[in-house]
């Protein structure tokens, strides 16, 4: 059985969970070393199942809890080797223990236990970003978070997966009315910003995303720029979709 959870999302922290065959991955560690134990627990899980970390991006919601999380438990964690040439000052500040660094490119794969790992470039303003395409005991969970545009790549992950989780950051009419100045309005849906609603939608339609066959979670959500009322809107052809706000955990199986 595949055990999946999402610990949080959105601007304020992000973080995600598989588990199988007694071991977990992380995806992203943006909450504190308390708050994500306490959100593992939620999902039945203690840090230390945890057998490795995957990183999306070097920006304080996906990463300013891995410094902490692993001098508590020193695991590997694998990011972009452009991530790391690419913001070497940004990464220098994490402070982190690097013999625990796995570097990987994008498209590439990486294996852990009984995970295999497709990743893939992501379009967004921290460079060397990053999506995963997970693959478990025949089941494939995608993460497309963090990125202003999608191409066929992430398309074709998107399509054959059991589990999507997809950013739907933004309502394109709130972040434009919205209080933001223009530069942020400017970066958000710029093409190295955030997936809003409608191009999540776009992406769903592209792949005829089928909602009795496959579960969708949409994340990181802007607490200023959208709301559920937005959401269902937006999504009303996709019955079932989960909105994931930020404060709550949420789990799921996969069974055979
Ligand atoms: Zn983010
Ligand atoms: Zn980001």
């Amino acid at each position: 059985m595949v055990k999946y959870a999402v610990l949080g999302s959105g601007s304020k922290g992000n973080s995600y969970v598989v588990y199988a065959q007694d071991q977990g991955i992380l995806i992203d560690v943006g909450f504190s070393y308390r708050s994500m134990t306490d959100r593992l627990a939620q999902a039945g899980l203690s840090s230390s199942s945890i057998k490795a970390c995957l990183i999306t991006h070097l920006h304080p919601d996906h990463d300013n809890g891995l410094g902490v999380f692993l001098n508590n438990n020193p695991i590997p964690y694998y990011i972009s080797s452009q991530a790391i040439k690419l913001n070497h000052h940004t990464y220098n500040r994490l402070k982190l223990n690097t013999r625990l660094e796995r570097k990987f490119e994008m498209p590439g794969s990486i294996d852990i236990g009984p995970f295999h790992i497709d990743t893939f470039p992501t379009s967004h303003d921290s460079l060397g970003s990053a999506g995963f395409c997970i693959g478990v005991e025949g089941h494939k969970l995608t993460i497309i978070t963090d990125t202003g545009t999608y191409d066929q790549e992430m398309v074709d992950k998107a399509r054959n997966s059991d589990v999507l989780f997809l950013e739907a950051n933004h309502d394109l009419d709130m972040l434009h009315n919205g209080s933001y100045p223009p530069w942020l309005k400017a970066r958000i849906e710029g093409q190295r910003g955030h997936l809003s609603n409608m191009q999540a939608r776009q992406l769903l339609c592209d792949i005829d995303f089928n909602c009795s066959r496959q579960k969708l979670y949409l994340i990181h959500i802007s607490d200023e720029n959208n709301s559920r009322e937005a959401l269902n809107k937006a999504f009303c052809d996709y019955p079932g979709a989960d909105f994931c706000f930020q404060k709550q955990t949420r789990l799921g199986t996969l069974d055979f």
